[in-house]
């Protein structure tokens, strides 16, 4: 699609939004006796506003993620650029959304909030992509369609080629969630971001990065539309201390820990495996295992009852008799392994 027609896509009175201009906007310089925003003068690191652009972080994130500030949202989480996609291209009780299923919760959450049907089509077989399903849903007011690759919760990334056919069929936004990208053993859609306008990526420093309790989620896409992602966003949506914070944690190397926990990924996919109560473990590209074993809920209880927490699945369609497992560190792995052999 060309960048006219992805435009077309927003919603009138968004295109007409004229943003909120704050004190920073006027001015931006860092030098100078500041009257302009009535804040309190006297310092205690935290009595100036923010910066409402976020061009420190940003260009820290674009260091390590090879995207241009100009091309990146950062928001409360993934579920402020969630809810974001709805706001500006959905219009309430007209427009509306396709999503796969079984997938992340809050891309119908987000569109009940907004008043958008979400039209849900079911992964296939061993949760595959159903392409032709997922266009078929599409009709005229349909406006964004959200894939999650790696998936959550099945694990499983969607085939590249298969995700581009969907962006370069659909005639709306395409949001390819990548929250667990870090994972995976395929790259990120980043590398073609600049060739399809109606592209939309959303990654988060929430799992890999390690740093969820800061609530910073990314969104990437053309300039054009991130800049309508800033005039429809809260002005200071990203507080001081988070960004000082994910400044000084982003210096760390998470490579190691990512490597690690993909060597447990593999470790406790097989221990699981060789467990009679097991009946599958689903592939994962991502830090969790989607496991089968039948009465879930009771494994789940007896987990519990040992105070180890994993995620019951079994009431989603598509993963009955599933349970989620996200992996921790080996110790903690371990005494998850060992439950579930013993149990029965
Ligand atoms: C965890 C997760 C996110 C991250 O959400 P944040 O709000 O950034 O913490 C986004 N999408 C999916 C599919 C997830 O599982």
């Amino acid at each position: 699609m060309e960048l006219n027609d992805v435009l077309r896509l927003v919603r009138k009175n968004i295109i007409n939004l004229a943003p909120y201009s704050t004190a920073r906007d006027e001015y931006k310089g860092k030098l100078g006796v500041f009257l302009d925003a009535n804040e309190n003068p006297y310092e205690n690191r935290y009595n100036r506003y923010p910066d409402p652009r976020q061009l420190e972080l940003k260009g820290i994130i674009s260091g390590f993620k090879g995207v241009a500030v100009e091309n990146m949202f950062i928001g409360n989480g993934s579920d402020e650029a969630i809810d974001l996609c709805y706001r500006i291209f959905c219009t309430p009780g007209k427009d509306n959304a396709v999503a796969i299923a079984p997938s992340y919760g809050m891309y119908r959450v987000a569109a009940d909030i907004n008043d958008v049907e979400v039209r849900e089509v079911q992964l296939g077989a061993d949760f595959s992509l159903p392409v032709k399903e997922l266009l078929a849903a599409c009709d005229e007011n349909t406006k964004l369609m959200f894939i999650c690759s790696p998936n959550n919760p099945s694990g499983n990334s969607f085939p590249m080629e298969q995700m581009l056919e969907l962006v370069s069929s659909f005639k709306g936004m395409v949001v390819v969630d990548e929250a667990y990208i870090d994972f995976a053993s395929q790259p990120s859609l980043l590398t073609v971001l600049d060739s399809h306008k109606n592209l939309i990526i959303l990654q988060t420093l929430s799992k890999a990065y390690g740093l969820a309790g800061l609530r910073l989620g990314l969104a990437f896409a053309d300039a054009e539309i991130m800049s309508i992602f800033a005039k429809v966003k809260y002005p200071y949506n990203i507080n001081l201390a988070g960004m000082e914070r994910a400044k000084e944690l982003l210096a760390r190397d998470v490579k190691s820990e990512i490597e690690q926990l993909k060597s447990e990924r593999e470790r406790v996919a097989e221990a699981l495996a060789a467990m009679p109560c097991v009946e599958k473990v689903f592939p994962s590209d991502a830090n969790f295992l989607l496991v089968r074993v039948g009465d879930a809920r009771a494994l789940y209880d007896a987990l519990i009852n040992e105070q180890v927490i994993v995620r019951d699945r079994s009431r989603i369609k598509g993963c009955e008799g599933t349970l989620r497992i996200t992996l921790g560190k080996p110790e903690e792995n371990d005494r998850m392994l060992a439950i579930v052999k013993n149990w029965k």
